[in-house]
């Protein structure tokens, strides 16, 4: 039987392009986010399952939990930025959106399906965090929190497990282009592709390659992290850009 994959935030951007090469891996996958109508048309595609799911929502989360029988590989992809104001200006509703999609929505879903994951004899958990997540940037300060506090929830995890067969893969990219940047700055698709201009930002696709990649290796070795960015990027605030 096939294995099964669940990967959240699998409507757009890099969860959707994990789950198209963990589907080209043979995994069956469950897909998870809030546009249900673009993981339906995607599930379709990979002859996959598309659930509903708001991981901000300890119901949406449980429900998820519930309808999946068994899972081996549980992506934790979903989240995101919101806002890129200084501190002075910060938005309280946006940092604790950040918070509650980042980290406690990483919590939760790995809560839920640990039991699943522990009893498939070679689970695994990746999660996307971001350079955000050991870097920080100005206006970055709610995101990089964020970020920071997932990175060190996964390193407690790996604790945690220790002698449990699962394993803990983070995967900290760079700059993206997916559809993050129009959601950070709530919809302006200018503001958005200004972030990328006169640089060649990662695609979903190379991030998703490092997914599989750490899925695929043997089960008895753990991909700590994967740390990918742009080969314009050098740092968080260090890119190169073409002048015309
Ligand atoms: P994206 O295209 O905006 O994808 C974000 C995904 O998360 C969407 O599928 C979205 O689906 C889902 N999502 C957001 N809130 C959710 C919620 N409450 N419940 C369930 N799903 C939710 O951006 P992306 O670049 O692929 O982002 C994926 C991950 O990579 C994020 O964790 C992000 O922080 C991280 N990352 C991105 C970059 C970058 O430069 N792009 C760099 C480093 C790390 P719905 O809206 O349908 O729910």
């Amino acid at each position: 039987m096939a294995k099964t994959a669940v990967i959240t935030g699998a409507s757009s951007g890099i969860g959707a392009a994990a789950a198209r090469s963990l589907a080209g891996d043979g995994y069956r996958v469950v897909l998870g986010a809030r546009r249900l109508e673009q993981l339906e048309a995607l599930a379709q595609e990979l002859d996959g399952e598309a659930l509903a799911l708001d991981v901000t929502d300890p119901k949406s989360v449980s429900e998820l939990a519930a309808a999946v029988p068994s899972c081996d590989v549980l992506v934790n992809n979903a989240g995101g930025a919101l806002g890129l104001d200084p501190l002075s200006e910060s938005d309280e509703e946006q940092w604790r959106w950040m918070y509650e999609a980042n980290v406690l929505g990483t919590m939760r879903m790995t809560r839920a399906l640990l039991p699943s994951l522990v009893e498939s004899g070679n689970g695994h958990i990746v999660t996307v965090t971001s350079i955000a997540a050991f870097e920080i940037y100005r206006g970055g300060a709610g995101y990089s929190a964020a970020k920071h506090g997932q990175r060190a929830m996964l390193r407690a995890l790996r604790l945690e497990l220790l002698g449990d067969p699962v394993r803990i893969t983070e995967i900290a990219p760079g700059m993206v282009e997916t559809e993050f940047s129009a959601v950070r700055f709530g919809g302006d698709q200018e503001a958005a592709k200004r972030v990328y201009a006169g640089m060649e930002p990662l695609r979903a696709e190379d991030v998703a390659e490092c997914i599989r990649w750490a899925v695929a290796q043997p089960e008895h070795v753990n991909i700590d992290e994967i740390v990918v960015r742009p080969r314009d990027q050098a740092t968080a605030t260090e890119v190169h850009r073409q002048k015309d």
